[in-house]
């Protein structure tokens, strides 16, 4: 079988996978963070398990964009460097940021998300290093305006919105508080809002099947975990703002 038919069929697993990680995670919470509960096996710090969950989206990313016939062009350098300043900064930033030492997250949790993260190592590096064509020409295009707008939008408001999460702790100390201002008095999950706004901007640069998986995973993940967050905040603080949504101003 040609490689391009591997490639695209393990596209569209990808979105198969959006799909039916939608589904599921709307009855099954994922256990970690406030979610996290017995019954899923071993865990192991928070901290760590960051870094392994998302570590094959920078160093898998880089070996399998390194084997592409156009991995020295331009163009996909650039693009390289979109996705890296993404995940550099979620792998080695982030997870230093956290501020509860004691949480956990099971490695039944962290499996999946290597997993994940591989698979769509292999459906974006390849895309952009080898079976995509681009030039810089291709950056003056509607689309990649638009969508490098969104990306760098995305990429400030889920930093930003993240910090407020985690600057609602003091160091070491663990317990949770209703977030306010700024995008907080729209939707309870400001962060999971600008990542979705991140990998859509993605999808729209890079004008691909590819990206457009990311993105709908994207959804998939973070939309039924953002109507979680949500029903948690209503029950666990009685005068928790009524008129704020979930994850999209005044929809959901
Ligand atoms: P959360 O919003 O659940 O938590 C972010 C951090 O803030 C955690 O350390 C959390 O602590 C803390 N926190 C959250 N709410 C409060 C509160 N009310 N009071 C005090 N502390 C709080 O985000 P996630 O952990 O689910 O995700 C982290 C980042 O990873 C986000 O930017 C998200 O967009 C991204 N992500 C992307 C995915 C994708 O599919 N592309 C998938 C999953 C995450 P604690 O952990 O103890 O709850």
């Amino acid at each position: 079988m040609p490689e391009s038919l591997i490639h695209r069929s393990l596209t569209w697993v990808e979105i198969g996978l959006a799909a039916v990680t939608f589904i599921a995670l709307l009855f099954v919470v994922a256990p970690y963070g406030r979610h996290e509960r017995a019954g899923f096996g071993v865990a192991i710090p928070q901290r760590i398990a960051w870094i392994a969950m998302e570590a094959p989206a920078v160093f898998v990313f880089i070996g399998i964009y390194a084997l592409g016939d156009h991995a020295l062009e331009t163009a996909p350098l650039c693009l390289l460097g979109i996705w890296q300043l993404h995940y550099l900064q979620r792998t080695f930033v982030f997870p230093f940021r956290l501020r509860d030492p004691k949480k956990t997250t099971p490695i039944a949790v962290v499996l999946s998300a290597i997993a994940f993260n591989v698979l769509n190592a292999y459906v974006n590096a390849r895309w952009i290093s080898h079976f995509g064509r681009y030039s810089l020409a291709d950056f003056e295009s509607f689309h990649f305006v638009v969508g490098a707008l969104m990306f760098a939008a995305g990429f400030v408001l889920n930093i930003h919105a993240d910090g407020a999460l985690l600057r609602l702790r003091s160091p070491g100390s663990t317990g949770y508080k209703v977030p306010r201002g700024g995008l907080f008095e729209y939707v309870s999950s400001p962060n999971y809002l600008a990542e979705l706004v991140e990998w859509c901007g993605w999808a729209m640069l890079t004008w691909s099947l590819s990206g457009l998986a990311f993105a709908l995973y994207t959804a998939g993940n973070l939309v039924p975990r953002a109507l979680s967050n949500h029903r948690w905040y209503r029950e666990k603080f009685p005068d928790y703002p009524r008129e704020r949504k979930a994850v999209l101003p005044f929809l959901l």
